[in-house]
């Protein structure tokens, strides 16, 4: 029996009123459970809209038990929810009805095709649908520090913003460590461009997941065509993490079309790997040659100079103060990517609130020198001076006893001064009894050592790629 709409509402409204007393977050509730609202119910199926198909996927990925809880509650065990999302302009199309159990296959930012319902690509007169983008809204170049390890990425990325797919950058293919801003970085283009062109269709995903929706797709045989038309919709596509693609030849085929199809069609491209194109072994040359279509730009480790401004830029949006002091120590020992300077500012920021009686702690050296201890060095094994001396003599191939000699020939004092920087970043060892160890130094020509070796690798390739292959070696000796 078809049940009135203020029927289908007040049913609605109960199952909510169980889904919000059972939720810990108001902000989960309003966001993701507010904008949905009844349209039927027949016998015990409840059909609710929902704004965009990422809510269904979302809803479905995180809430199913919550929301099929609630649905047995108030229409009994048979209960079984049905989804519409809403398209802009002039349609609606049903999406398939999940019994509210759960959810066998990742989900799918994209339709999945009702038998028994049109395409809802193909219902003549549909303009737009409404996408998700998946842009977190934080991630912003407000917030993206500009430094000389990114200005290039940085200002390649805000060109594109400007005019998405029309210049020459596309693609623009973004490569770097892990935890070096890539992601935020193309985020924050997606963001930009959806400020200046909100109508454009942009969409952030992850490679993984790109790839669990083409095997999805590919299983529903159905889905196939929905999936490259889907993706063929897009103003603007970013995938991050292209290197999971490597060995995936499916993947890489269907993706191979989409990126033939938008960029033919002057829509923008935005790919992000954990290394430069050449290195991608397992992805198929005429892939590897359409990224050399646009531009490459890498991103860097931060140096000294731009730790510290990420960490003032933390503090300042947190409102937190801290002493240049502890901001150069922290600096000073967290060398890695910006995840981990995240990670030990974070850290700081919550303990010197928990732990004190409603007033805010004054952050001190001895906190961060703790939590640098226990986040930082704990995961790592203590290397010692004399090994650090070791790899590095051996990467130069001099002899051990060359590092205490007075010499001052210039490859002896180089290697003198890359023990240095790295017994001072990767030891707790204090500055003087780094010298004493190394040539027998004071504590200011280790400081001048560290920051030569630090301009170096800011201007000089090759001795920056001496750097990384050294420091690959002393972390592959822990
Ligand atoms: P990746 O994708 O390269 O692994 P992310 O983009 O996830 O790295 O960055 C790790 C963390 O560091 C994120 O929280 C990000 O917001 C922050 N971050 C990265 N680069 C910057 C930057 N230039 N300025 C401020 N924060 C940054
Ligand atoms: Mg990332």
């Amino acid at each position: 029996m078809e049940k009135t709409s203020l029927n289908c509402t007040k049913i609605w409204d109960k199952c909510l009123k169980i889904i919000s007393d059972n939720l810990k977050n108001d902000n989960v509730y309003d966001t993701w459970f507010k904008p949905c609202v009844a349209i039927k119910c027949k016998s015990s199926a409840l059909t609710i809209s929902v704004p965009s198909p990422y809510f269904y996927e979302h809803l479905e990925a995180n809430y199913i038990d919550l929301i099929s809880f609630a649905l047995r509650a108030v229409l009994g065990k048979d209960a079984e929810l049905h989804y519409q999302v809403q398209i802009v302009e002039t349609s609606t199309a049903t999406y398939p009805t999940n019994p509210g159990i759960h959810v066998k296959n990742p989900p799918m930012p994209f339709p999945n095709k009702n038998l028994k319902q049109l395409n809802p690509f193909i219902i003549p007169g549909l303009q737009k649908m409404e996408i998700d983008p998946q842009l977190n809204p934080n991630k912003t170049f407000g917030n993206f520090v500009e430094s000389d390890c990114n200005r290039l990425a940085r200002s390649t990325g805000l060109a594109i913003a400007e005019e998405p797919g029309k210049g020459t950058f596309n693609p623009m293919f973004v490569y770097g460590g892990s935890g070096l801003g890539k992601t935020h970085l193309v985020q924050a283009i997606g963001l930009a461009i959806k400020c200046k062109f909100p109508e454009k269709i942009v969409l952030y995903i992850s490679a993984s997941m790109f790839q669990n929706q083409y095997i999805d797709a590919q299983i529903h045989k159905n889905n196939l065509n929905d999936f490259l038309t889907f993706y063929q919709l897009m103003d603007v596509l970013i995938i991050d993490d292209i290197q999971e693609f490597a060995g995936r030849e499916g993947t890489q085929n269907i993706f191979f079309q989409i990126f033939n199809h938008l960029h033919q069609a002057g829509k923008q491209l935005i790919l992000t790997s954990d290394r430069a194109p050449v290195d991608l072994s397992g992805l198929t040359e005429r892939l590897l040659s359409r990224f050399k279509w646009g531009l490459t730009v890498e991103l860097q480790v931060p140096n000294f100079e731009a730790r510290k401004a990420i960490l003032k830029k933390k503090m300042y949006n947190d409102g937190i103060e801290m002493s240049d002091e502890i901001i150069e120590y922290i600096a000073s020992k967290v060398t890695t990517n910006i995840r981990e300077l995240e990670g030990v500012f974070t850290t700081l920021n919550a303990e010197s609130v928990y732990n004190t009686n409603k007033s805010r702690r004054v952050i001190t050296i001895e906190m961060a020198m703790n939590i640098i201890d226990r986040l930082v060095n704990s995961t790592k094994r203590e290397i010692s001076i004399d090994k650090i001396k070791r790899i590095v003599c051996d990467y130069f191939g001099l002899s051990l006893d060359t590092i205490y000699s007075k010499i001052r020939k210039r490859e002896i004092v180089q290697a003198r001064q890359i023990a240095m920087f790295f017994a001072r970043n990767m030891t707790k060892h204090s500055l003087s009894s780094i010298g004493a160890e190394i040539g027998g130094k004071d504590h200011a020509t280790v400081l001048h050592a560290c920051k030569t070796v630090e301009d170096l690798s800011d201007t000089d390739k090759t001795f920056k790629q001496h750097i990384t292959e050294i420091e690959k070696r002393i972390n592959n000796s822990l």
